[in-house]
């Protein structure tokens, strides 16, 4: 997007540089920004003692070791599957395991921890990056894969090095802005908001996971700028205006100034919010709406308890299955959610089983994700569990036991048919038996078991998927996307990227009248569902139940508090007349 400079700024050395993004979180930060050059790998460099050399190469052979043993043991589990995407990755394993044995780069690195007395993770990014940079030498479509495999076993062997999973920001001076081409849901579930103060990057649209998570965060994030992390030099104080989609680079002594301002303003906000904690979601004619949140990293059920949830609607498991090379143990996914029930004490818990594919990833499952042409359309949530069984009856498992701490409701994500229900139940049923001989205590009764409407087939066919569900979410992000086919995570399309349109407002409108035709219940966990301004839009298509953020709960019921029934209901009825979503817009607007 645009780059314009600011005269504002000629008194200083550095001129200030105004960068316009994608506001996706609001907010504004102010720090030194922390740039993540490109596929880069984040060690730390330091020079070890003559006498520590031969234990410093003894600590490389042993990753070495470890990382071909973690290569091998993958590499059996792919000679169980079938297909081409078996037959691939296990080529990818045999290349990796063959550096591992005698290439290089692994002599490279013996050498370097000797001649320069470097750590080992240093040297290996050293040598990783050298030989990338001979490979690009060469035009050669082979050898640049090639360069890729050298890459990928560098990270392994840094990761395990370093004894922690992926090297975080925990190190990063606090109030730091990260500034990079990309931004995975995996890098956010690193982010401290204690520590970070938001996020920029190149890549990223408004509903993208990445967005998502500095909502929850509560960071402001700015994303499609183009080559970003080019323009930026490290350490150089930058802004974050997240409403405006503003990334400002070396502000002037005004623009700091004002931008305090905007920072104190902001922090008044949040307290007058925070007063309506208490109150009631209940509109101006007593009809009382659940008002539940959307969590995902553990500090989050907290926050939901803080901000006066009625529940939880929507646990994301994804964090379970991010940074890390290993699938999670029944027991740890039991030890990871029993804190969400714990904490909501007796209030529901509406956990979603795993919902990988697109832009959301789990390196764990690289191996039986094949990306296919087209990711978004593929092997993925739903459709994933249920081809790879282990991983499905474990998420079960862990989900049965932890609703004997409280009430729990199972959630299926990207549901297409009523079969994806059928086969859900009777796993579950299985599962249960099997616990139950062994006398594990678990849920009794078992769990509600609902469905995610986000894909328009399942908003259409409501009814045969009602017939099979003990509750319904809309899930708005994908149905939006999935309905104007377009990506909701592609800074490109981000313009055309539109809830309000009125093919998504007829499918919603159409799956709240089949749900309640079939006397099932139905809610709403989409981000339209956080947003105010769409607030009576779904009191008035028949929502009374809507899970979002926690940190947007308390806009949301000042709208809800503020709202007739009957009225919003006649206006959300005029809105399904309206020819496009410009018009639907201006009626909405009339109206908050
Ligand atoms: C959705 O698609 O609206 C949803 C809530 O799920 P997610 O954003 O996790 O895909
Ligand atoms: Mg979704």
């Amino acid at each position: 997007m645009n780059d314009s400079g600011d005269t504002a700024a000629k008194d200083t050395k550095t001129p200030q540089r105004v960068l316009e993004g994608l506001g996706v979180a609001d907010g504004v930060a102010i720090g030194p920004a922390h740039v993540i050059e490109v596929g880069r790998l984040r060690v730390r460099e330091y020079k070890i003692g003559a006498g520590d050399v031969a234990a410093e190469r003894e600590r490389f052979a042993d990753a070495v070791a470890a990382s071909a043993r973690q290569l091998k043991k993958l590499q059996a589990r792919t000679e169980k599957m079938s297909g081409a995407a078996a037959e691939e990755l296990g080529f990818l394993l045999e290349a990796s395991q063959q550096i591992l044995q005698s290439s290089r780069l692994i002599r490279r690195v013996d050498e370097r921890i000797a001649a320069e007395r470097v750590n080992a993770e240093s040297a290996v990014q050293f040598e990783v990056g050298r030989i990338e940079e001979e490979f690009a030498r060469i035009p050669d479509a082979y050898l640049a894969a090639r360069a890729q495999d050298i890459h990928e076993v560098g990270a392994r062997l840094i990761r395990r090095l370093s004894n922690v999973p992926y090297a975080g920001f925990a190190d990063l001076p606090k109030g730091s802005i990260i500034i990079a081409h990309a931004i995975t849901p995996a890098d956010t579930v690193l982010m401290d908001p204690a520590r970070i103060g938001g996020f920029a990057a190149a890549v990223g649209g408004p509903e993208s996971h990445s967005a998502i998570m500095a909502r929850s965060l509560g960071l402001p994030a700015v994303l499609g700028i183009q080559d970003l992390e080019e323009k930026i030099p490290p350490g150089e104080t930058v802004i974050l205006d997240g409403a405006k989609g503003l990334v400002i680079v070396a502000p002037s002594p005004a623009t700091l100034a004002e931008y305090a301002r905007v920072r104190r303003r902001l922090v008044r906000e949040r307290g007058l919010l925070n007063r309506l904690r208490t109150l009631r979601a209940v509109t101006l004619d007593g009809t009382k709406v659940m008002l539940q949140a959307n969590v995902e990293l553990p500090f989050e059920a907290e926050a939901a308890v803080r901000a006066g949830a009625d529940g939880i609607g929507l646990l994301r498991t994804e964090f379970l299955f991010m940074n890390r090379d290993e699938l999670p143990t029944e027991d740890e996914q039991y030890a990871a959610l029993k804190p969400f029930v714990v904490a909501m004490n007796g209030k529901p818990v509406t956990i979603r089983t795993l919902d990988v594919g697109g832009d959301k990833l789990a390196p764990a499952l690289r191996e039986k994700m094949p990306t296919g042409p087209n990711p978004a359309l593929g092997l993925r949530a739903i459709r994933l569990s249920l081809k790879y069984r282990p991983l499905l009856e474990a998420q079960l498992a862990a989900i049965l036991r932890v609703g004997a701490l409280g009430p729990v409701r199972l959630l299926l994500p990207m549901v297409g048919t009523a079969s994806d229900l059928i086969k859900v139940r009777a796993a579950m049923g299985r599962v249960a038996a099997r616990l139950k001989k062994a006398k594990v205590r678990i849920a009794d009764p078992l769990p509600p078991l609902g469905a995610m409407i986000e894909v328009p087939a399942a908003a259409l066919a409501v009814k045969s998927i009602a017939a099979h569900a003990d509750f319904l979410s809309l899930g708005t992000n994908d149905l939006t996307m999935y309905t104007l086919a377009i990506d909701r995570g592609d800074e490109h399309v981000a313009d055309l990227y539109d809830p309000l349109h009125p093919a998504v407002l007829q499918l919603i409108h159409h799956a709240i009248l089949g749900a309640n035709t079939a006397g099932v219940p139905i809610g709403l966990c989409g981000e339209m569902g956080g947003d105010p301004r769409y607030t009576s839009l779904l009191l008035g298509l028949g929502l009374r139940d809507l899970s979002m953020r926690a940190t947007g709960l308390a806009r949301v019921k000042q709208r809800v508090r503020a709202v007739d029934i009957d009225e919003v209901t006649r206006r959300a009825h005029l809105m399904l007349e309206q020819p496009d979503s410009a018009h639907i817009a201006r009626l909405l607007d009339k109206g908050a």
